[in-house]
């Protein structure tokens, strides 16, 4: 029996992961009817170069839709699911239809509702335009230091990429201008919408000129979108794809109910009980990805994260390593995930929900693909059950809820592993005999070494059962942890929720929806945030200007107090999530 067999070797492995290699472009793969050609979409000789040079063979069935439409100057309604190749659908002909270098004057602006939405767009615009003479693409976005980026931006620039209210920060303080700009694009018109932007993207739009191509990209179309379509677009055409039907009837779901806290406790006896190969995990932020993912590191587990702070090299070795099955977890963020061409996976665990449910669509259509059984888990928290039913309405399967896994199947679990480890440790057949003599020599027979060396797996394991969630008792109460940050505008210099909530969704790349309450007095307001980014928020926001005025942020640590949150009560509007 091996010793080496029962120790898990992190350390070794993690190391071997140091060095990175850089890969080609990861491709994801589409599904239209009806092929088209790149060449049969009148675009220019570079531009044709460039996308063949990035991997494209054909055009996705947005691009083929829309890009006739862009280049023949109409408004545009695009509707299609997210990974479906919207960025070239506009990015290519506005790279057509504009005279790069001219005067330096900016000619196209893109609307895009997170940093790393605008960061990957610009990234993906310049590829495009690698083979175009002087075409300066510029992203400007909330969280960075606004001095830095008014140096950036002096430069000029032909196309500007943007986030709503750092936009409208620029626009205010002149140092950028639109006279000349004759092509609009809102990209993930509804996210903007949903992280409160609407009454920035209408100011934007009201300083723009009224002789422009106006293109909307959105993956859902509410009222409140159709609304501001009608405000901002001329006779649009629409453009709408038919939702790719997802079979999920081949993959089961799961669900788990658990507080925040117990979430990796059960992630790790999920892996261990489910003896799968690969797994991705879904986190809803950045933060949540590095944690987990060093959590799992230190219990042994071979896990790698990715998302969207990740250089596109690392990102993309990262990939490559999980596509050839080196690594066997990936826990990732939609947005890191998005464009990834892998859908072999044999279980998706979403640990936390997404906030849309598209995306869980999106998500767990990654598993169960090519007539396999896949299996999707999610951890659901008390005050999230809700969400189950939508979900179960969506994808017209059901969920079930499962118990956690007692102390009893943890116990039959542990011994399953271990029976494996020693089945394994024996079939090796390496010699033993003489350490186990010289043991024998130092007064350790047998039984001590079988207690010694099981103790060690069992406690390296830790696979210890997690306090079912009271239901019934917590279920209006959720187990949030908020903090209370409080900001020096108020009333007095026009501050309102919306202002707020799209400020700090915009920078700190959270959502709306993680914003807890929020109460503006005269000359100051309070917000509550979720306590684990309560520095990085502040340090943030410290920097960022809301309505033109750089605050003075501070953190209380409180939660709001009732007595004020029931006399303010008015001003808790914050905007709708689309939930
Ligand atoms: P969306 O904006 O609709 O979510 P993206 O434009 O971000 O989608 O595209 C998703 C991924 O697909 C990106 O990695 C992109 O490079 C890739 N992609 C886009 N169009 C094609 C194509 N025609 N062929 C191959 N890959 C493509
Ligand atoms: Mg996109």
């Amino acid at each position: 029996m091996s010793i080496a067999a029962f120790l898990k070797i992190t350390d070794i492995f993690l190391l071997s992961f140091v060095t990175f290699e850089s890969d080609c472009v990861i491709l994801p793969k589409y599904e239209s009817e009806k092929r088209m050609n790149f060449n049969e979409l009148n675009l220019n000789e570079q531009l044709l170069r460039a996308v063949t040079e990035m991997g494209y063979q054909e055009p996705s069935e947005i691009q083929t839709a829309a890009i006739p439409v862009m280049l023949s100057g109409k408004d545009l309604i695009g509707q299609s699911q997210t990974g479906s190749g919207k960025t070239a659908a506009f990015g290519l002909p506005i790279l057509q239809m504009i005279e790069p270098a001219k005067d330096r004057k900016t000619q196209a602006l893109i609307l895009a509702p997170t940093r790393e939405l605008c960061l990957q767009v610009a990234d993906e615009m310049r590829k495009f335009a690698k083979y175009m003479e002087g075409v300066r693409i510029i992203s400007v976005y909330g969280g960075q230091d606004i001095q830095r980026q008014i140096n950036d931006i002096k430069g000029g620039s032909d196309i500007v990429v943007a986030t709503p209210g750092r936009l409208l920060d620029h626009m205010r303080r002149k140092t950028l201008r639109f006279h000349n700009c004759n092509q609009v694009v809102l990209d993930e018109a509804d996210e903007m919408l949903n992280m409160g932007f609407l009454d920035e993207i209408k100011e934007v739009f009201a300083q723009l000129p009224s002789e422009r191509q106006t293109v909307l990209f959105s993956a859902t179309m509410p009222k409140p979108i159709l609304e501001l379509a009608n405000v901002i677009l001329k006779n649009p055409e629409h453009i709408k794809l038919n939702q790719k039907h997802l079979t999920v009837s081949t993959i089961k779901q799961d669900a788990y109910l658990v507080l925040p806290s117990q979430k990796t406790d059960l992630l790790i006896q999920l892996i261990e009980l489910n003896n799968v190969n690969q797994t991705m995990v879904f986190c809803n932020t950045k933060r949540m990805v590095d944690d987990l993912n060093a959590a799992l590191n230190k219990q042994g587990f071979l896990s790698m994260g990715l998302h969207g702070d990740m250089k596109q090299e690392m990102r993309t070795s990262i990939m490559k390593r999980f596509k050839e099955k080196q690594i066997h977890l990936l826990i990732a963020t939609d947005v890191a995930a998005r464009g990834i061409d892998v859908d072999d996976m044999d279980m998706v665990i979403n640990y936390d929900l997404p906030q849309e449910i598209e995306y869980y669509v999106h998500r767990i259509g990654r598993t169960g693909r090519a007539g396999r059984e896949g299996r999707a888990i999610s951890f659901v928290s008390p005050r999230q059950r809700t969400v189950l039913s939508q979900i179960e309405k969506i994808t017209r399967q059901s969920v079930e809820l499962k118990p956690l896994p007692t102390k009893e199947d943890l116990e039959v679990m542990t011994t399953d592993l271990i029976e494996n480890e020693i089945r394994k440790g024996l079939a090796l057949n390496v010699s033993v005999q003489d350490i186990i003599s010289q043991l024998s020599d130092r007064g350790l027979d047998a039984k001590h070494i079988i207690i010694g060396l099981l103790s060690k797996v069992v406690e390296s394991h830790q696979l210890k059962a997690i306090q079912p969630v009271n239901d019934r008792k917590s279920k209006d109460r959720g187990p949030r942890d908020l903090s209370t940050l409080v900001f020096n505008l108020g009333k007095n210099q026009g501050i309102a929720p919306a202002h707020l909530i799209s400020a700090i969704a915009e920078s700190c790349n959270i959502r709306g929806s993680e914003i807890g309450k929020i109460i503006i007095n005269d000359r100051q307001s309070m917000v509550e945030v979720p306590r684990h980014m309560e520095k990085e928020i502040v340090e943030i926001m410290n920097k960022t200007p809301i309505k033109g005025k750089v605050p003075y942020v501070s953190i209380t640590g409180k939660p709001v107090k009732e007595k004020q949150r029931r006399s303010n009560k008015g001003h808790f509007n914050k905007p709708k999530s689309s939930r």
